[in-house]
């Protein structure tokens, strides 16, 4: 399995560093984010060190976006939630802080439950253009 030894997540999966955990087995980790955005925020991660969602592989990929599924699911039944946003960052331009693949599972309770994301629409956008530059490389 792959492991960094100077990555936060990898010392979580080895118990090096403790978390309040959810779910575990072979492949995907499930625990609480330490500074929880609203109330059961959790992370699931590849037990394998990728360091972002681009170099995860499918298969890896498929097992914990299961996992996150089922908390989202739970965090509706068990917590009360409403809703639930899924929220991947990858890499440092996208606020992606700590450089293991992990899934946010946050439970939304209220649209002004504290969590939110400010969008900026583009002005000016040609989007057939946009579109044929990325259908190019697809
Ligand atoms: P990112 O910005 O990389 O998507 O988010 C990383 C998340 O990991 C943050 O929400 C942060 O609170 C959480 N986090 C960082 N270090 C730890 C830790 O040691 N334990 C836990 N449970 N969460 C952590
Ligand atoms: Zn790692």
């Amino acid at each position: 399995m792959q492991y960094d030894a100077n990555c936060i997540f990898c010392k979580i999966v080895h118990g090096i560093i403790p978390c309040a955990k959810l779910y575990e087995d072979d492949d995907v980790m499930a625990f609480l984010d330490v500074n929880p955005v609203t109330y059961g925020h959790a992370l699931v991660i590849s037990k394998a060190h990728y360091s972002n969602f681009l170099a995860t592989p499918k298969d890896v990929m498929n097992k914990v976006m299961n996992v996150a599924q089922r908390i989202g699911q739970v965090q509706m039944e068990q917590l009360g939630a409403k809703g639930v946003n899924i929220l991947i960052n990858c890499k440092e331009a996208a606020g992606q802080e700590v450089q293991h693949f992990h899934v946010h599972v946050i439970p939304r309770y209220k649209a002004t439950d504290g969590f939110k994301l400010e969008l900026k629409q583009l002005k000016d956008v040609n989007l057939p253009s946009i579109a044929a530059e990325i259908k190019e490389k697809l």
